[in-house]
């Protein structure tokens, strides 16, 4: 049984057999296994040489049809070398004798093989290491997981672990099969992570070097609440997490039971609870659990799901179904964020030195204004659907915001002429996320319909902390006393502006913040649909009177770590089950 720390990026516990996914880029680990294991190793291997003589039998085929006889004689190498019959029993040897696992002995006897063709003189010999390398990926990825990376279409239920996932693998999860995720490397606010609480599927991120402490296969448990993985569970610890799984879900059926009441506090002050949905169809979803609309429709997902670019077809439709879905209620499309996590193959990403700091999101648009102009006609032509509305995101000057309000109206005048239905009058804001856009938000709020405060980001170019690096997670705090104090700035100056005020970051799903934001005068928040009835209850049990009170004292606070201390009093004192 090991047991490994990382960062809780989704609550929940989950149970189960893992998938390794990314295997060629880990050591695999020496494990040695029980005697009556043996055969079961063996009939692995088994299988999993002839998976691959049969994989490389119709690339041979293939090979041959698309590129010629000669390009197919590579394979056949590799055809031939899988089915020798000495590799296997050298790998058998090695489970046998020494009790290894499967992937062990086999990456062994390779590593032999690949030293002595190291050594050979023969220069045929010798280029054929590579294609060693080549093989050893292939078979260990039968022998460690049944699908590699393929995580769209599995067949059984499994854990997945691995280094990272792409945007395009997180946006492909197959919910039903995929019970938790533990991962190497991330943040609370990666990207990652925001999905997989977005699908309420429990994971671990930042756990260094999980892929090489667990083999294809084994169990694990995912405690995604308090950041923990357990591998090789012994029976006390699975039925010790089996019972907090319980728990877990009674305490989000009873949550459910909120879903009809108001978000009003015990002072009678009602607040908005708005959702954060990725796509369009998760809308439905958010309005079942009580959303009072649409705070953030990050719309840069369309874009994440294949190597081609959504046409003007396919977005509109997309905006529609989200506007039509929120029924009425406020739908704010954000205008495509792509860059830093979120690179898309379909716009072929541009690769900057420092992608955070570099040609992203709105910056990317504005230098794109084709591909910007028919989003923003999707958005458009949506509009008159519902009640959508606009938002920028990483604005950093007025210029920005100006440009962007520019191609709007661009775009307005084309589809006016073409006789396209839209919404004149639809509300344009945007997001405070960059500490520019906060430190001049009383210019902003001249020129902006309205803020939502994205603290994902405004921590990480506050603190300068990069918010998917686990190396410096420990210096990301959204309650660092800095944000904070860029926080109510935004707030103050949205009340003397007039304008409407939300906050979309994570922190709005988490109840440990929920008293000081209200007490800070936010009165909108939008959230993972299934954060809402949670910190519905946590407004349900507080007075804006203590907010403010509690807020006051923390503004005079200048540590994040007594921010934090003084937050979880104060909500354990309204109910300990909070935390
Ligand atoms: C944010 O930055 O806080 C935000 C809500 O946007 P995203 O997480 O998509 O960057
Ligand atoms: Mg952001």
């Amino acid at each position: 049984m090991i047991t490994k720390k990382g960062i809780s990026a989704s609550p929940g516990v989950a149970i189960g057999p893992t998938l390794v996914l990314d295997t060629e880029e880990f050591r695999i680990p020496r494990r040695t296994i029980d005697p009556s294991q043996v055969p079961a190793q063996i009939q692995t291997l088994d299988a999993a040489l002839d998976a691959s003589r049969q994989e490389v039998s119709e690339l041979r085929l293939s090979a041959a049809r698309k590129l010629g006889g000669k390009t197919a004689t590579i394979f056949e190498f590799h055809e031939q070398f899988i089915a020798d019959p000495k590799l296997r029993t050298n790998v058998v040897e090695l489970i046998e004798q020494h009790r290894y696992t499967a992937a062990y002995s086999f990456a062994q006897v390779m590593n032999r093989w690949q030293r002595v063709f190291q050594t050979v003189a023969d220069p045929y010999l010798k280029e054929r290491v590579r294609d060693l390398f080549d093989i050893e990926k292939r078979v260990l990825r039968h022998i460690l997981g049944s699908v590699r990376e393929d995580i769209s279409r599995l067949t059984e239920s499994v854990v997945i672990v691995a280094h990272d996932l792409t945007p395009s693998q997180a946006v492909s999860l197959d919910r039903q099969h995929i019970l938790g995720l533990a991962i190497n490397v991330g943040g609370q606010t990666s990207h990652m992570a925001i999905i997989a609480r977005m699908h309420g599927i429990p994971a671990v991120v930042a756990l260094n070097d999980i892929t090489s402490d667990v083999s294809g296969g084994e169990t694990v448990i995912i405690d995604g609440t308090h950041g923990i993985v357990i591998a090789n569970p012994d029976a006390d610890a699975v039925e010790r997490y089996r019972t907090q799984e319980r728990e877990y879900h009674a305490f989000e059926l009873e949550l459910a039971g909120l879903r009809d009441l108001p978000a009003v506090t015990r002072d009678g002050v009602p607040v908005s609870l708005m959702a954060n949905i990725e796509f369009a169809e998760e809308t439905q979803a958010a309005m079942d659990a009580g959303a009072a609309g649409v705070g953030l429709y990050r719309s840069e997902f369309l874009f994440l799901s294949g190597p081609r670019l959504p046409t003007e077809e396919q977005q509109y439709e997309a905006f529609r179904t989200a506007a039509r879905h929120a029924g009425g209620k406020t739908t704010i499309i954000r205008t495509m964020d792509l860059g830093a996590d979120k690179m898309a193959e379909s716009i072929g990403a541009p690769h900057d030195h420092n992608p955070v700091l570099g040609l992203r999101s709105l910056r990317y648009c504005l230098q794109h204004l084709d591909m910007f102009k028919t989003h923003l006609r999707a958005i458009l032509r949506a509009s008159v659907e519902g009640n959508v509305q606009i938002m920028f995101p990483m604005i950093t000057t007025l210029m920005e915001l100006r440009q962007a309000k520019a191609t709007l109206a661009d775009v307005m005048e084309d589809l006016e002429e073409e006789e396209i239905p839209f919404r004149r009058d639809l509300a344009t804001g945007i997001m405070v996320e960059t500490p520019a856009a906060a430190l001049l938000s009383s210019a902003f709020a001249k020129e902006a319909a309205f803020f939502s405060i994205g603290t994902n980001d405004l921590t990480q170019y506050t603190l300068a902390v990069d918010r998917g690096n686990e190396r410096v997670s420990h210096l990301y705090s959204p309650h660092n006393p800095a944000v904070l104090r860029l926080i109510r700035q935004v707030i103050r100056a949205a009340r003397v502006g007039n304008i409407p005020v939300a906050l979309c970051g994570e922190m709005a799903g988490a109840p440990i913040y929920t008293q000081l934001l209200l007490g800070l005068g936010l009165r909108a928040l939008s959230m993972a649909p299934k954060d809402i009835p949670e910190i519905k209850k946590v407004i349900r049990s507080t007075t804006i009177a203590r907010c403010e009170k509690i807020a006051r004292r923390i503004m005079r606070f200048d540590a994040d770590r007594q921010v934090l201390n003084y937050l979880r009093d104060n909500l354990r004192a309204i109910g300990p089950e909070f935390i």
